[in-house]
């Protein structure tokens, strides 16, 4: 029998966001989000094109570079062709091997787990929780309690006997993880903190900037993040040693020479391009605008929500000042139904809204992987909704 008290009190719901979104963004198609050209990007790119140094070299990557170091405080940065590539690099220049394991979220774009599989290494998932939406820190320290011998400065898990070497906070939606926690759990049982704050231009945590408490940061530039170059990415260290090897590595081990080419151990030609530099200068002018048009964007969307004993919109956190890169409703329970009905009806009529990643540990390649109970992020899954953050929606 259908239960039509619940379909109706779905359809109410449903129509309850639709019309709040559209009340805010009004008509036409609402993206999810949109990268915004309104700066010099035409100019820049231009310029770059009139000078014929589009590809590797060319004046922007190190202006970019160095623009990006003075906006994070990151003492360097190595500007890559995307983010993905950014944390495959840090992976293996923090010197992640063959079968360690690596702690991640399970609730996270695949990226994450991908970078540690291109190492050799295994992702090792662990729970999140609904504050952060990032690796719980409570979990996390049963976990490693649980599964962890210690043999000579090594965390080895009891069950594989593998080293449990990196821990991948990721900084979901631009919400810093917690990450004071985090740092202490991760020195008492020697793992290298790599952070993936790809999504996280322009979030901070106790005042610092994302992607700058680990050894190595990871930022992306896809068109869909805050800000784009077209693809790219940035490593961000305070590790002078590290960050010669990472330009290095980066650009193919090619040693400086005004015409030999010869490269001195298995290099990666993953350089970011000067066109796509040009036009991640232009963007970075702008972040504050696009900042403060997001936390707007977020004051607006809270005005319509607050009420609304069924669902939460996600928020920063005391310690942390998030970005606000994609808005997120949380359904009180998990209700793949409600979900459902939600995206649906949203998508069709032009109000574009997302679940969340289908969680890593249940895709084919990673389904065998070790992990941690993953009850808050099961129940995630099914309560997660992204609806349009685009920078335009502000007027
Ligand atoms: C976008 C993203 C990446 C990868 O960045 P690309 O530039 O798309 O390769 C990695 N991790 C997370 C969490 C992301 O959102």
């Amino acid at each position: 029998m259908i239960n039509t008290s619940s379909i109706l009190n779905d359809c109410k719901k449903t129509e309850f966001i639709i019309n709040a979104i559209r009340n805010i963004g009004g008509p036409g198609v609402l993206p999810l989000h949109e990268p915004e050209f309104n700066g010099n990007e035409k100019k820049y790119i231009f310029e770059c094109i009139e000078s014929t140094f589009v590809s590797s070299v060319g004046k922007y990557v190190e202006e970019f570079e160095s623009n990006i170091s003075n906006f994070t405080k990151s003492k360097y940065v190595i500007a890559v062709n995307n983010g993905t590539s950014a944390l495959h690099m840090s992976l293996l220049t923090a010197n992640i091997k063959k079968n360690d394991e690596v702690l991640i979220p399970s609730l996270t774009f695949v990226a994450t787990a991908n970078s540690v599989t291109y190492c050799g290494a295994i992702p090792h998932f662990i729970d999140c929780n609904e504050n952060s939406l990032s690796i719980d820190p409570i979990i996390l320290k049963e976990r490693l309690k649980e599964i962890v011998i210690k043999e000579n400065g090594f965390s080895i898990n009891k069950k594989t006997r593998r080293v449990i070497k990196a821990i991948i906070p990721v900084h979901i939606f631009g919400h810093p993880a917690e990450m004071e926690e985090i740092i202490k759990i991760a020195a008492d049982y020697n793992l290298t903190i790599i952070e993936d704050a790809a999504e996280s231009l322009g979030s901070y945590y106790q005042g610092k900037h994302t992607g700058t408490f680990g050894l190595l940061g990871a930022i992306s530039f896809n068109g869909n993040k805050i800000i784009t170059t077209g693809g790219g990415g940035v490593i961000l260290t305070d590790n002078k040693d590290l960050a010669a090897k990472l330009k290095h590595i980066t650009t193919t081990a090619k040693l400086k020479h005004p015409w030999n080419s010869v490269h001195d151990q298995i290099g990666y030609n993953y350089r970011m391009p000067n066109i796509n530099a040009a036009l991640g200068c232009a963007q970075l002018e702008r972040i504050n605008f696009f900042l403060s048009k997001k936390r707007k964007l977020y004051d607006l969307y809270k005005k319509k929500f607050h009420d609304q004993n069924w669902l939460k919109l996600l928020k920063e956190q005391d310690k942390s000042k998030s970005n606000y890169w994609l808005q997120t409703i949380i359904l009180n329970k998990p209700d793949r139904k409600l979900l459902n009905n939600i995206l649906s009806h949203s998508n069709s009529e032009g109000v574009v809204t997302r679940p969340v990643w289908k969680l890593i540990s249940e895709l084919e390649p990673y389904k065998n992987c070790p992990k941690s109970e993953l009850d808050n992020s099961m129940s995630l899954e099914n309560r997660i909704i992204n609806i349009p953050s685009g920078v335009n929606l502000v007027k």
